[in-house]
């Protein structure tokens, strides 16, 4: 009801949009800086969202506007037809900090996906002795790892799924968090284990301690693949620099998106040794935008800013601080509040709290935020915030849910 007039009239203007996505919630946003976002009224919002965790330095953070302002100036994009003197660095950069002998770089987190896929496939064709065409790859029930239709196969959201098919056979589905399952479904034919460390879209579920560390045994034993999805987990947000340190593990592939293009370009990457790697053949797989001048440069600053804040050790004290004050406040409404650093969600009762109602109350409140599966709402802000702000935030979340009473 607090939303404005200019909100409405530009949001019957995008009925031209196609009707793929979610419907956007009823806040048209203008301008952001830092954690806040400003819709066209003016209103002001403590973002909760961060683009599904693409934004993790907070909105125009003035280092990454510099980096892709003087590139932009000099050099946007020369396609992989030719090289540019930005993506060596990267591709340097991306190896050393994260431990691998070769990166690919690609735009979104689908497409490192896919890249992944592929990668492990003709892994496990032209190295593991895999037949022509037989190689599987099984991921987890509740899983999000993009909506190719490859992807969408490994799905198990039947919206994802319905009227899309057929998918590419040679996917299967575990159970998530359950390690002997993994065990019990490898076959010869196996070539990847693909895993969130813990799932976001699924609705911010973490395994049990020890699963990942396990499954990368499993893997190592059957000479499968683990390739760790690490889009929205990556890069600081759940208090580590990877959700997989949390476990110690080092998975054979690494996918990371969304936080590496600074939340100003798309860039993703798919990083893995040598053995795996080197499966690609010059023109087996690529884009014309992958490793272009403009996000490389962005994303390389995005590392350097990593290097010198290492924004998840603060991530990891703000988010048991989001998580005491909510906790704190006992409301009947909630059920769990779960995830890692600032990668949090809180399981409302969908009798006494329907998140999608939640998100909308919220929303008036000046939290930007979504529900997501499960009947959860999604607490994800810049790592970038502040004490002050983080304590603000929390006490409008309380005061939201709140109003939901049983
Ligand atoms: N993997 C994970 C774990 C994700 O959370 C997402 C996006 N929510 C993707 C892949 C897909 O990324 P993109 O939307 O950039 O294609």
């Amino acid at each position: 009801a607090a939303l404005g007039p200019g909100s409405y009239t530009l949001r019957e203007r995008e009925r031209h949009h196609g009707a793929g996505n979610y419907a956007p919630l009823p806040a048209v946003f203008h301008r952001g800086e830092g954690v806040w976002l400003w819709d066209v009224e003016g209103r002001r919002y403590l973002d909760m969202m961060s683009a599904y965790s693409a934004v993790s330095f907070g909105h125009t953070h003035p280092r990454l506007l510099r980096a892709l302002e003087d590139q932009a100036r000099r050099l946007a994009l020369t396609s992989r037809a030719f090289s540019n003197d930005r993506l060596p660095l990267l591709l340097e950069r991306l190896c050393a900090t994260f431990g691998y002998e070769r990166a690919l770089p690609v735009n979104t987190g689908l497409e490192a996906v896919e890249t992944a896929l592929k990668a492990a496939r003709k892994w496990a064709y032209t190295i593991k002795g895999v037949p022509p065409g037989q190689a599987t790859v099984i991921a987890c029930d509740g899983n999000f790892h993009g909506r190719s239709i490859a992807i969408v196969g490994l799905s198990s959201n039947p919206q994802y799924q319905a009227g899309f098919g057929p998918f590419p056979p040679g996917l299967q589905r575990i159970p998530f968090g359950d390690a002997d399952a993994l065990e019990a479904a490898i076959t010869p034919d196996t070539a990847a284990f693909l895993v969130e460390p813990i799932q976001g879209e699924g609705g911010i579920v973490v395994p049990p301690a020890g699963y990942l560390a396990h499954c990368a045994e499993i893997c190592r034993h059957h000479d499968v693949l683990l390739i760790a999805d690490e889009v929205q987990t990556g890069l600081g947000r759940t208090g580590r620099l990877l959700a997989c340190d949390h476990e110690g593990v080092r998975p054979d592939g690494l996918i990371l998106g969304k936080a590496l293009g600074g939340g100003l370009m798309p860039v993703s990457a798919f990083l893995a040794d040598r053995r795996v790697m080197d499966v690609f053949h010059p023109g087996d797989h690529g884009s014309t935008f992958g490793g272009n001048p403009l996000g490389a440069a962005v994303a390389l600053e995005v590392l350097a800013l990593l290097a010198e804040t290492r924004p998840w050790e603060h991530a990891e004290r703000m988010g048991e601080r989001l998580r005491r004050h909510l906790a704190d406040a006992h409301l009947p409404c909630i059920r769990a509040i779960r995830g890692r650093g600032l990668l949090i969600g809180i399981a409302l009762d969908p009798a006494i709290a329907p998140a999608a109602q939640a998100a909308e109350r919220l929303l008036v409140r000046g939290i930007a935020t979504r529900d997501t599966h499960g009947n959860v709402i999604r607490l994800a802000p810049p790592l970038t915030i502040t004490e002050d702000e983080l304590d603000h935030g929390a006490e409008w979340v309380v005061e939201t849910l709140a109003s939901f009473v049983a």
